[in-house]
């Protein structure tokens, strides 16, 4: 099918439509037509026989393709995008020190960074993705220019200029000043792109992780978040090595959410990635303070961290949603973290006996779109194909999942999203919308 997508707000689709509702539940508009309005806005979504006859003169007919949300990553390691997919099986320190740091280092030069970003987002924009929750490099300079890249590309984006003043791989700057020098630049990224294009962008503020971080900067980071507004990004308990390594250097700590408590990290502006192997205690430390976590299922099977108790950390509150974690995993895609992340709960429950729901392919729907929505605190405007919410959507041929060729798509919508997640195909996703704009990065029709 050859179609011009629209550019730009105002236009109307009519096409297959599946969202999550924030009041709970699934809808699915076999014939739907959805209305964005000159804002960027969805002015109205339902059958294509309610729209009024102007809207459906107007829309755009993209049927059998089928409409979504866009998909919110809620943790993803921008400058790593590169390396997807090597480096399997290295463990998580490992891996850091080999596979990571090495590219990370390469972004003391911006120009790297001028290169590489607007590439990297229309990746991100090609597997569907529409907000992301990422992190850069220790480089100030590069993160002005992933800044700038995103500013121009469209997507929404959270970033965050990455901490350490332990084990840091910059060797230029003198290690008696990373402190201050990091707080300083982190402030000012922060003055000057957080709440950007009308809060389309954002800045979190990103100690890389205990094991790089001493404790005043744990400290000093979560108070600069507090007190500009941003979020405050790290990981926790990922792997059983840095797990005892955050134990011989935080010795005064009752355990690794601990230590992020005793800084003040803790909270709703707070995502933490990974969280595989907590504690009841740091389980019930994280729902009490609202703190949010990022699960990445792709990247904990693909370095070997482990298999996060996900049915356990649901029933107990826990406020969870996915990130592909490039390059920890091998996909920027949703989709694909949704299917890993499926696979490895359904092996939990045949060797170690979870028991409770299974997560249909709606719950993943759900997990990859509103709940990141709402890890992020932006479930009110974002996430979900709804009246009023900002026109951040995807439009996908489902013809490119079907098992054989010109056969129809499934009618069913949950073996319709089952074969989205099961069988993704990277070209699946053939217009990728934020605020009714479209992003560069999906295959052109
Ligand atoms: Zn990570």
């Amino acid at each position: 099918m050859a179609v011009d997508l629209p550019k730009t707000p105002p236009f109307a689709i009519r096409a297959r439509l599946l969202t999550p509702l924030a009041a709970g539940g699934t809808r699915h508009e076999p014939d739907g037509i959805l209305v964005v309005d000159e804002r960027g806005r969805i002015a109205f979504v339902g059958p294509a026989g309610d729209a009024s006859p102007e809207s459906l003169a107007a829309a755009l007919d993209l049927r059998p393709w089928v409409l979504l949300p866009g998909m919110v990553d809620t943790h993803a390691h921008l400058p790593q995008l590169p390396n997807a997919g090597s480096g399997f099986a290295l463990d998580l320190l490992t891996w850091l020190d080999q596979v990571t740091f090495p590219t990370e280092r390469s972004w003391s030069d911006p120009a790297v960074a001028e290169r590489l970003a607007p590439a990297i987002f229309r990746a991100f924009a090609a597997a569907g993705t529409t907000t992301v929750l990422g992190y850069g490099t220790v480089h100030a300079a590069a993160m002005d220019v992933a800044f700038a890249a995103a500013e121009r590309h469209g997507i929404r984006a959270i970033l965050g200029k990455v901490m350490m003043d332990r084990g840091t791989y910059d060797p230029i700057i003198e290690p008696s000043t990373i402190l201050e020098r990091s707080l300083r630049e982190s402030a000012d990224l922060a003055a000057r792109w957080h709440g950007a294009d009308d809060g389309r962008l954002g800045y979190a503020v990103t100690p890389r992780f205990a094991v790089s971080c001493s404790t005043d900067m744990l400290r000093e980071s979560a108070s600069l978040a507090r007190a500009t507004g941003a979020w405050w990004q790290t990981h926790v308990s990922e792997d059983p090595g840095e797990i005892a390594e955050v134990g011989r250097l935080f010795p005064e700590a009752r355990d690794y959410v601990d230590v992020y408590d005793r800084a003040g990290g803790l909270g709703e502006r707070t995502v933490l990635a990974h969280a595989i192997h907590l504690s009841e205690r740091e389980l019930g430390r994280l729902v009490d303070s609202g703190t949010r976590v990022a699960h990445c299922p792709a990247s904990n099977l693909f370095i070997g961290a482990g298999v996060m108790p996900l049915a356990r950390y649901l029933d107990a509150g826990l406020s969870v949603a996915l990130g592909s974690d490039v390059s920890g995993g091998p996909e920027a895609s949703i989709f694909s973290v949704m299917r890993v992340g499926a696979e490895a709960q359904m092996a939990r429950r045949s060797l170690v006996g979870d028991e409770g729901p299974i997560l249909d392919p709606f719950d993943w729907l759900r997990m990859g779109t509103l709940a990141g929505a709402r890890v992020l605190g932006l479930d009110a405007v974002i996430g979900s194909l709804e009246e009023g919410k900002e026109a951040d959507l995807i439009a996908v041929d489902p013809s490119l999942v079907a098992a054989l060729p010109d056969t129809p798509a499934d009618d069913d919508p949950r073996d319709l999203m089952s074969r989205l997640i099961f069988r993704a195909h990277p070209g699946m996703v053939q217009g990728a919308w934020v605020r009714g704009r479209r992003l560069d990065g999906p295959a052109r029709r």
